[in-house]
């Protein structure tokens, strides 16, 4: 029988890349460490700050509310309901459960009531990689919103899967540019705009999908249906044959490089100017989201319909 590290109890998690069992309350505290010791290394917030937590309902951002409302921060969810059948009716109605139950506020931005078409529909009109498509119009409308309510931070549920796997992207195509920006708090590219952080940088898919457990969180089991055939998603298998083999080389991959490796890559000063249609700051004349707005059909200035529904 394997023992808690902490308590020597019977553990009931086991985790092969650290070779430390933990009992389920131990477990939890180890959780919550973790994403504390990620906020305070890359200064991500300061105590007790009100942070916008992204929630797409599935584990990692609800694990990721839970944990900053545990931890004592400020902690309000945005949901997109990007308007795709059950998968979408399910992912709004996790996070209106989580936040009625922890008495937490959640906004949320429908992407049919605002565009008259489906995220399907904005990602079909356009040819670009699907989630680059559906996370440029995401951003933008989290970036509308923190106008509105004043928010310094937006932090997502980007865990330490989902870095390994962007990363060994990035450095298969030796995309500098993205190399440089990879890090998990990002200052805000314009004034009035959030900072972007992701404090579960420390964490992997089986430690949040375990979190989720040990808290009774009720999360959208199935990933987005648009996502189906991602790059990243074989890029994840990849990196999980490597961590079955040596394990603790993924968390060894992602901090070599953002300890070591990024600044190889540094920041080349862009000069910004704004985009012709909306204003945003951009490289070219126009921004990247007005111009996939444009060639889906439709208006790049329509006024995105918030409201806060818990
Ligand atoms: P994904 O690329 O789907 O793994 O999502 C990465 C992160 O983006 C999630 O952990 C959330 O923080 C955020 N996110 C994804 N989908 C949504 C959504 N529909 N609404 C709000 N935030 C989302
Ligand atoms: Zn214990
Ligand atoms: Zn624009």
């Amino acid at each position: 029988m394997r023992r808690c590290v902490k308590c020597k109890g019977e553990a009931a998690v086991h985790l092969k890349s650290k070779n430390a069992s933990f009992c389920g309350e131990h477990f939890v505290e180890h959780f919550l460490n973790q994403v504390e010791r990620a906020i305070k290394k890359f200064k991500m917030l300061s105590p007790g700050e009100r942070v916008l937590v992204a929630v797409s309902g599935g584990k990692d951002s609800l694990a990721l509310w839970d944990a900053l409302l545990s931890l004592g921060y400020e902690a309000e969810g945005v949901h997109v309901d990007l308007g795709l059948g059950d998968y979408s009716a399910g992912s709004r109605e996790a996070c209106q459960e989580f936040a009625r139950r922890r008495g937490a506020k959640l906004y949320l931005f429908s992407v049919v009531e605002t565009y008259g078409v489906s995220m399907r529909e904005i990602t079909a009109r356009n040819r670009r990689a699907t989630c680059s498509v559906c996370g440029t119009v995401k951003r933008y409308l989290m970036n509308r919103l923190v106008q509105e309510t004043g928010h310094r931070v937006v932090a997502t549920g980007h865990n330490l899967d989902d870095e390994a796997a962007a990363l060994f992207g990035n450095l298969l195509g030796w995309q500098e540019g993205y190399l440089a920006r990879q890090y998990p708090y990002l200052p805000p590219s314009h004034p009035g705009f959030p900072a972007r952080i992701k404090p579960l940088v420390r964490l992997s898919e089986f430690e949040t999908r375990t979190y989720c457990q040990l808290r009774g969180l009720g999360y959208l089991g199935d990933g987005c249906p648009l996502a189906k055939g991602a790059s990243s998603l074989f890029y994840k298998e990849l990196l999980n044959s490597l961590e079955e083999r040596m394990p603790g080389s993924k968390l060894r991959f992602l901090f070599g490089f953002l300890e070591e490796g990024r600044s190889r890559f540094a920041d080349v000063p862009v000069e910004l100017k704004e985009c012709e249609i909306c204003g945003q700051p951009t490289t070219a004349s126009t921004c990247l989201f007005c111009r996939l707005m444009q060639r889906a059909g439709l208006d790049p200035l329509t006024r995105p319909q918030v409201r806060q529904v818990v």
